[in-house]
Parts: C-alpha cells; structure tokens; sequence
C-alpha cells in the first residue's frame, strides 16, 4: 500500500468529502484505497462477506467524471458522494449476496434494494461490500455468524461486539470510513463500544427499515457507524426521512442532526446518570472513563444530575420475551419454498412440513433455533399473557420511566457496556451471560429513543476501548449529536488526537481468522 493510500484510509468522512469536493483527491483513489485496504488486513478481520470491488469503482468513476465535467453535473453532487461505505449483511442489495450471516440465505440474491441502500446510491456513496453479523443479528459477538467470527481490530483474539461485529470492526480496522448496522438490542451501539467506534440507533421510524431483513420488527431499527460523531450525523441524515413503504416511518425530516453535530454545545443543558445504568457488575475500567466523562462534561458548563429508571431492571427479561416472539413469526418465511436453501428429507414423505423441517434444522444455527423456540413458547396459548403479554406491560413501565427522566434531564448517559471486549470462545457455550452485555442498551429499543455510543476512552486493566451512551428522548436525535461532538472533542483532546490512533497497527500476516471473500 502506498503512503497516500495510507494516509486516506485514515480520514473521517467529512474530511474526505471536503478533499473529494476540492478535487485534492478522486472518488476512485478513495475507494481504492480502502479496497487495498480490505486486501490487506481482512484475512485477519472478517469484517466483510463480499466485497464489492467493481461497482465500488464503478462508482467511485462516476462521481469523478461528474466532478470533472464541473457545472450542474458536479453541483447536483451529494455531500458525501464517492465516500465509500460498509453495509451490514442484514441489509439487502441488488448485485451482491444477502445472507443475514445465515446458512440458510447462503448465494441468496435480493430482487430489491433496501430503502437506505437505495439512498446510498443516490448520493453516490460507492458501496465497498457487506459485512458480517451474528446470524439473523441474533448476538453480541459475532461468533453466531454462519461464515466465522469477525475479530476485533484491538486484539485479534477478541470479539468485536455483535451482532454489527463486521461493520464495526471495518470502521475500526480503516477499511471503511461509514458503515451501515442495525440495532434491535444494542447490535451498532454494543459494538461499537468494544471497538472503539462511533454507533447510533436513530429514533424508532427515523431511518426506514425496509429492507432491513425482519428480527424482531418493533425493536428493528438501522443507523450509521463511523469514527466520529459528525460523521455519523452526516451518514444518518442522508439515509433518514419517511418512506411509505414501512408504516412505521415517522414523517420528521430529522435534518438538524449535521448542525447539532457541527454546534456541539452543551452549557446550560441537564444530563442526567441513570443509576440502574452502572455501578454494579460494570468493569472498574468502564466505571471509571464513564465518570471521567462526567467531569469533562461538567467541565464544558453541564449539569449533571442522577435519574432513576427503577423497570429498568426488568428490561433484559422483557426484551428476551418480545425479541423472540416477534423473532418466531418474522423467521416463518425461511421455510425452503420462498427463499434461498431447501434440504429434503432423507427418507419417508416429501411433505411440505417434512422439507421445511428439514430445511431449517440444516440451515438456522443454535441461537436462531433457540430463539424460535423460545418466543413460539412465549407466544403459545395458556402463556401468551403470563410471557408475552406482562412483557408488553413491563415495555410501558420503561417508557415511562423513561418519560419521567426525561423531565428532569435534557439527555442520559451511561456506559455502553458493562465490560471490554471479551476473548472469542468466552460466553459462546453461556447464552445469559452473552445477553447480559446488552443490558445498558436494551431499554433505548424498548422505549423507541435515540441511542449514541462513542468512545470514551481505554480500560485500565486491559488497555480496551469503553464505550459511552448518551440517550435522548425520541425524535431528539439531534440533541445525541450535540452532546456527543463536545464529549467527543474534550476527550480528542486529552488523548492528542482520535482514540483509534492508540490501536495496534494490523499487518497482512495471516491467521485463523478464515475471510471468505
Ligand atoms: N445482542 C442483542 C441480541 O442478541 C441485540 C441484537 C441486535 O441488536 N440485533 O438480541
């Protein structure tokens, strides 16, 4: 790689929006660059699934030659057009796999763009490829992908978070500046915590979720994931907005969010701890760059005040009931006939309920097949009220407890996560406590509210990226990304420059990470 693709790959997107625009550089050197990046360290990463090399440069080409042509073709240019950009696997798009980290999806192509993909295009942001994700986004690790685990650019022996681990660990690694996740249970804001990158779950109905394919539909939400605030301001306003083909699309511009960023302010404003959101069962590293976020913020004229969310603490149980349930009827469709793989049973009749039987036990993995059973039980007559039903009513608690914090704080913070990255292996053979890692951002996709974690900073004791929430109460998106920018630039500051510059640099040697590009 040469020394000027080096320094690109290096660039936040605004940065290189601002270079492609002065013509400093091309859309092709951009995509280039982080393509030899791919090259380079994704043997080791399994960030990606497919790279989508040609229609990346293609383009990447054409937003170059409307630059050179000048006049309206170079003015009607999006902002961010030939900054190329990640999508997670969940995502589809025409002309390259979808496979939800899933077997059962496996040489599966969409008919149809997702509507975020199809925004994507038409600001003419070059699409590098798709990266991986716990299968159906089911996880917090991406151990649970169908195609391998992704590993986390601090240390390849880590996770990188999940179920957006691909995504994340490809911003984090520099191979791509942006990229798209989703979040049902904390899958951008989880990962991005544990690699040391930037994740935002919008409103619920702010960024549309069709094409997003279906976890859990009430909880389902896509947003960006880039390495600075900004950067993630400016990527959510270009895939936001209504959309009528999902009907729960808000019809708020969400257009404040680039000037929320840019302002970064927050004197006079209330933040408020939520303190069933840390203390006990977070590291002591996490505690303490969380408190030392605190201070900063108070230091830049913040009042910081303590909130109590007492359902909180029924949060994971809710959500590990409504998640499944919705997961059960959403999975129904993978039934061999309308999509992707179909097994047919060894022996005895050809039913119909024989191959889809056959077709799913081949193609769900474990998690998929334990939460399919989980929610068709929560869902069955005689426990549908005890199970799903008091989960339902416990989600209402949440959202009030959230209105009521609200009241007494203009944004809520907390950590991310309760730990660091842990070793690949660790929690796989222990499903509670793999869950338990989303317990600080489960209640944001409860209550619908806007949720952004950034980096806050290195554990003591492991030398691991923390990750810090800040909560807003719904359509305030913007208010995330003006507290964000002013904890973001302190925190610059202390540390002399981005937190990823601390992170090892990766190297083409091989190991057993196992890409499958
Ligand atoms: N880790 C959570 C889960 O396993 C969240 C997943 C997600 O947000 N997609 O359900």
């Amino acid at each position: 790689m040469t020394e000027l693709n080096n320094e690109l790959i290096r660039h936040s997107a605004a940065d290189l929006a601002a270079k492609l625009a002065t013509r400093e550089v091309t859309a092709v050197e951009v995509t280039q660059a982080h393509l030899d990046r791919i090259a380079l360290v994704d043997g080791q990463v399994n960030a990606f699934l497919h790279v989508n090399t040609e229609e990346a440069l293609a383009v990447a080409a054409e937003v170059d030659a409307a630059r050179a042509a000048g006049g309206s073709a170079a003015e009607e240019l999006h902002a961010l057009a030939g900054v190329p950009i990640a999508v997670k696997d969940l995502i589809v798009t025409i002309g390259q796999p979808t496979t939800a980290g899933s077997k059962i999806l496996e040489g599966w192509h969409s008919p149809y763009d997702a509507t975020v993909v199809k925004k994507l295009r038409a600001a003419k942001m070059p699409i590098l490829g798709k990266t991986n994700l716990d299968e159906f986004a089911m996880g917090s690790s991406t151990e649970h992908s169908a195609y391998g685990p992704t590993r986390n650019p601090w240390d390849l022996d880590r996770i990188p978070g999940g179920s957006g681990g691909g995504s994340a660990a490809a911003v984090a690694a520099f191979e791509a500046p942006l990229a798209l996740g989703t979040d049902t249970g904390g899958s951008i804001r989880q990962p991005g915590a544990v690699t040391g990158t930037v994740g935002v779950k919008p409103t619920y109905g702010a960024v549309s979720r069709y094409g997003a394919i279906a976890m859990a539909s009430s909880l389902d939400q896509i947003g960006p994931v880039s390495r600075t605030v900004l950067d993630s301001a400016l990527l959510q306003e270009v895939i936001g907005g209504h959309d009528p083909f999902d009907s729960t699309s808000l019809t708020d511009p969400f257009n404040d969010l680039v000037a929320a960023a840019r302002v970064g302010n927050v004197a006079g404003m209330k933040i408020g701890i939520v303190k069933e959101l840390h203390g006990e069962g977070y590291q002591a590293g996490v505690e303490n760059r969380f408190n030392e976020s605190l201070q900063l913020l108070k230091d830049a004229g913040a009042e910081i005040v303590e909130v109590s969310c007492p359902n909180l603490k029924y949060a994971l149980g809710a959500y590990y009931l409504i998640m499944p349930s919705e997961v059960s009827s959403n999975l129904a469709k993978f039934d061999g006939v309308r999509f992707g793989m179909r097994v047919l049973p060894k022996d005895g009749p050809m039913t119909i309920e024989r191959v889809m039987g056959a077709t799913r036990a081949a193609g769900f993995g474990d998690e998929v097949k334990r939460r399919i059973i989980l929610g068709t039980y929560a869902l069955s007559a005689g426990y549908y009220d005890a199970y799903y039903g008091s989960a339902q009513k416990v989600r209402t608690l949440i959202q009030r407890d959230f209105d009521a914090a609200f009241a007494k704080a203009d944004v809520l913070i907390s950590p991310t996560a309760p730990t660091t990255a842990f070793k690949l292996g660790e929690k796989l053979d222990d499903p509670l406590a793999m869950y338990l890692n989303d317990v600080a951002t489960i209640p944001a996709n409860l209550a619908g509210i806007p949720g952004l974690s950034l980096p806050g900073g290195l554990a003591d004791e492991d030398g691991l990226p923390v990750g810090i929430q800040l909560l807003a109460p719904a359509r305030q998106d913007a208010r995330l990304y003006r507290v964000g920018a002013v904890l973001e630039s302190m925190l610059e500051e202390k540390w002399g420059g981005p937190m990823l510059a601390q992170a090892p640099e990766l190297s083409s040697a091989s190991t057993t990470a196992g890409g499958s590009n």
